[in-house]
């Protein structure tokens, strides 16, 4: 049996892999428009990381932490997200004592172990943003603006940005007992993770997809209800000023997001398509988690969105991109005693920024052309004595067959004349 892929990783391909950068480019493209400069954080982290922060209660840490002990003993875990990290690192570099708001940006892959019959990835890419040190509603308002201009220029349209508040340490321990009231009589009819989320954090249970439990909560007591005045004011101004941006918005009592750090402000955009919705993206703010880590209390929103979410939806609806990667020349070479003219022809054209692809092999030079098709050349060259002796060829043009003699020493500039005439 020959080496496979581990469970759970997947391997992108080109084209793929190129609509995958063009997803990242954008992404860095609003960021840059927002203010959004990138953080580059490790891979992994002391598993402490995550589980003073995500929370011991939570499933990432209690069911999906990628951990393990490295040669030397130490409890490591691969990153399940990316705000704890951006959080510690934003405390360990000192970024607190500096002027305040901090903006940072980051991409990369995140860590689950998942089960594998669930259908999703041990490996998946986030796209977020973090905003620390503003308190204002208006933080939490641009962090949510910036993930719907991302999925706007993605075209991705039909968007809906699902909030809700879960109050703050002052507030949320009062909801707490009163939900955790209602549900004790009901836990019966509950499903087995909601029996376990229940002592825990009752929070837990508002969020279960199963269809029984959501009937069951139906009349359970909503988080805005039990809002202090700061966390109602907070709340209001931020569904104001969406508003006023003319963003759309659908509050859902429901939402709780699956972390502890969380508070007040949680979000989700999400995406309707045949009749499900899809989250894209999911954030919140975070005022305690730098306090969690050893910091001053620090205010905190931010997002992170799923990479291959959007690419598949932004696939479905581009279909046919051409690829960057076509050769603006091909050179064919016909016969051995020209390849080193056609290697030093290939080094110069590329030095001068022509993408140029030249056959390796003695196959003939129309199983030479036909791939010069194949991986849609825009020009083809064929090189031979004749050629190289008249210092000069005869350059096709593959997409409708016309030829242009060229002077060998003038290849490059009557390439970019003739591709720019075509622009
Ligand atoms: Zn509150
Ligand atoms: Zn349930």
């Amino acid at each position: 049996m020959s080496v496979v892929r581990p469970r759970g990783t997947t391997d992108v391909l080109p084209p793929r892999s190129e609509r995958w950068h063009l997803r990242e480019e954008r992404f860095r493209e609003v960021c840059r428009l927002f203010g959004y400069p990138e953080i580059l954080l490790p891979l992994f982290e002391h598993a402490e990381l995550f589980q003073r922060t995500v929370g011991e209660t939570s499933d990432i840490v209690v069911k999906e932490l990628y951990a393990f002990s490295d040669r030397s003993g130490r409890l490591l875990a691969l990153r399940p997200e990316g705000t704890a990290p951006a959080a510690r690192a934003y405390l360990e570099n000192g970024l607190h004592q500096g002027p305040q708001p901090v903006k940072l940006a980051y991409i990369g892959p995140m860590f689950r172990y998942e089960r594998p019959q669930s259908g999703r990835y041990r490996q998946h890419t986030q796209m977020g943003i973090e905003l620390f040190g503003a308190p204002e509603p208006g933080a939490d308002v641009e962090v949510i603006s910036l993930a719907v201009e991302y999925l706007r220029r993605e075209s991705i349209a039909d968007l809906t940005i699902r909030l809700n508040s879960i109050g703050c340490p002052a507030c949320r321990p009062a909801y707490r007992d009163a939900l955790r009231a209602f549900i004790d009589p009901i836990l019966p009819e509950l499903c087995e993770d909601c029996r376990a989320r229940h002592g825990r954090n009752p929070l837990r249970v508002l969020d279960c997809k199963v269809e029984r439990c959501r009937q069951a909560l139906g009349g359970a007591p909503r988080t805005q209800d039990g809002l202090c005045d700061q966390c109602r004011e907070h709340f209001g101004a931020v569904r104001r000023q969406l508003g006023v941006l003319k963003l759309p918005l659908e509050i859902d009592p429901s939402l709780v997001r699956g972390l502890d750090y969380y508070t007040r402000t949680v979000f989700e955009v999400v995406h309707h398509e045949a009749g499900s919705q899809h989250a894209l993206c999911g954030g919140g703010r975070y005022d305690g988690l730098v306090e969690i880590l050893g910091g001053p209390p620090t205010p905190g929103v931010g997002f992170g969105m799923g990479l291959e979410r959007v690419l598949d939806l932004a696939e479905r609806l581009e279909e046919g991109t051409p690829s960057s990667y076509r050769p603006e020349l091909f050179l064919a070479v016909a016969g051995e005693e020209v390849r080193d003219r056609a290697l030093t022809l290939a080094a110069g054209a590329r030095c001068a920024g022509v993408a140029t692809t030249i056959d390796f092999g003695t196959r003939s030079l129309k199983a030479q052309l036909k791939n010069a098709s194949r991986l849609g050349a825009a020009f083809s060259l064929v090189l031979g004595q004749r050629e190289i002796e008249a210092g000069m060829g005869c350059l096709r043009d593959m997409g409708d067959g016309s030829e242009y003699p060229v002077a060998l020493d003038r290849l490059v500039e009557t390439v970019r004349h003739l591709a720019g005439r075509k622009d």
